[in-house]
C-alpha cells in the first residue's frame, strides 16, 4: 500500500486489493493487464510454496481469462529463474533451462514456467494477446527492508551496522537491473506491435559477484561498521546469471541506462531516508539522490 500512496487521490487510479488465485470481477473495460503478482524473493516465495505455485498457475489463468474477456493485451512477469542454475552463459531466450523440479525453488521456477506455457497456449490459439518478459534481478528504492533479496539485505545490514550476510563463498554472480529501466522495458514490450510471440529477457547484462556487490555497498557507506559473514549457500542457488538482451534490443530498442554505480547510491539514499534504527550516516554523494526518484506513469 505504502508505495502507491502518492497515487491515492489521482482520478485515474483505483487500488483493488485481491488475491489473483480467486477470480476477479471487473465491470469497467480493461485494455492492459500486467501480471506482476507473486513474491519474488526466495525466502518469501518459499515461505508458502503452495500459494506461490497457485499464484503463478491459477492466478495467471484467472488474469488471462480477464484479458480474454475484454480483449486486453496481457503481460506476464516471468523470470530468469526459468533458466534454473544455467548451464549456458549468458542466458538467451532459446535456452530451455536447468531446473530442479522437486527442489525448494521449484514452486517459483516451475510455477513461472507453467505460467509461460499458459500464456503461449492462449497466444497460439488467438485467445489472448499475451506477452512474456523474463525479468532478471531488479532493485531500487521502495523495496521492502525485509524483502530478503541480496541488495536490500546488504544495504539494510550496512546502514544498521549489522554483519553483511554472504551465502556460499560469494563468488556466484548476478546482474542487477535498476527499477526504472525495467519499468521502461515492460511498457515497451506491452506496447510493441506486432506481438513478438516469444519471451523477451529484460535485465542488465553487467555481471557482478556477490563479494563485489558487498564491497560496493561498504564503499558507498564508509561510516558503516559492518563486516562480511559467510553463511551456507541455499539449495539450488544458481551459480551464474547474466541475460543476453539482444532480443530486447532488436525488438524493443531497449537497453538499460542506469548502471549499478548510479542505481545503488540512489537505493542506499532511499533506505537511509526511510529506515528506522539506522546508525550510520550517509556519504554526501549518496544522500543527494532523490528519495522519490520516479513518478509512476499513469
Ligand atoms: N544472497 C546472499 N546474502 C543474502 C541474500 C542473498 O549472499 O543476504 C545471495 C543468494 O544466495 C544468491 C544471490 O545473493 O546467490 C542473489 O540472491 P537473491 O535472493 O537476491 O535472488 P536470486 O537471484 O537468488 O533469486
Amino acid at each position: 500500500m505504502i508505495n502507491v500512496e502518492p497515487l491515492e487521490n489521482h482520478p485515474n487510479f483505483r487500488l483493488i486489493e485481491h488475491d489473483i488465485c480467486d477470480l476477479l470481477e471487473i465491470t469497467e473495460p480493461v485494455d492492459f493487464v500486467y501480471n506482476l503478482a507473486c513474491a519474488a524473493s526466495p525466502p518469501r516465495y518459499q515461505a508458502d510454496p503452495v500459494h506461490t505455485m497457485m499464484t503463478n498457475v491459477a492466478g495467471t489463468k484467472n488474469l488471462l481469462q480477464l484479458a480474454e474477456h475484454y480483449g486486453a493485451s496481457f503481460l506476464q512477469a516471468s523470470t530468469s529463474e526459468v533458466y534454473g542454475d544455467p548451464e549456458e552463459h549468458p542466458q538467451r531466450e532459446d535456452y530451455w533451462g536447468h531446473v530442479n523440479c522437486t527442489g525448494p525453488r521449484a514452486c517459483y521456477d516451475e510455477g513461472k514456467r507453467a505460467a509461460e506455457a499458459l500464456c503461449f497456449d492462449l497466444y497460439r490459439s488467438g485467445q489472448v494477446d499475451a506477452r512474456v518478459a523474463r525479468i532478471f534481478n531488479t532493485y531500487g528504492p521502495r523495496m521492502q527492508p525485509e524483502d530478503g533479496r541480496i541488495i536490500s539485505n546488504l544495504v539494510v545490514q550496512a546502514l544498521r551496522g549489522l554483519p553483511l550476510t554472504i551465502y556460499g563463498n560469494g563468488e556466484q554472480t548476478r546482474s542487477f537491473c535498476y527499477v526504472s529501466d525495467l519499468v521502461r522495458g515492460l511498457i515497451a514490450l506491452m506496447e510493441v506491435n506486432p506481438n513478438p510471440g516469444v519471451p523477451v529477457n529484460l535485465g542488465n547484462p553487467h555481471e557482478f559477484t556477490i563479494n563485489e556487490l558487498a564491497e560496493m555497498v561498504l564503499a558507498l557507506i564508509p561510516a558503516s561498521s559492518s563486516k562480511l559473514v559467510y553463511e551456507p549457500l541455499p539449495t539450488d542457488d544458481p551459480q551464474r546469471r547474466k541475460p543476453d538482451i539482444s532480443r530486447a534490443e532488436e525488438l524493443l530498442d531497449w537497453r538499460p541506462s542506469v548502471p549499478l554505480a548510479e542505481g545503488l547510491p540512489q537505493t542506499i539514499a532511499w533506505f537511509a531516508a526511510t529506515l528506522t534504527g539506522v546508525t550510520t550516516t550517509m556519504p554526501a554523494h549518496a544522500a543527494e539522490a532523490p528519495a522519490r526518484p520516479a513518478q509512476l506513469p499513469l
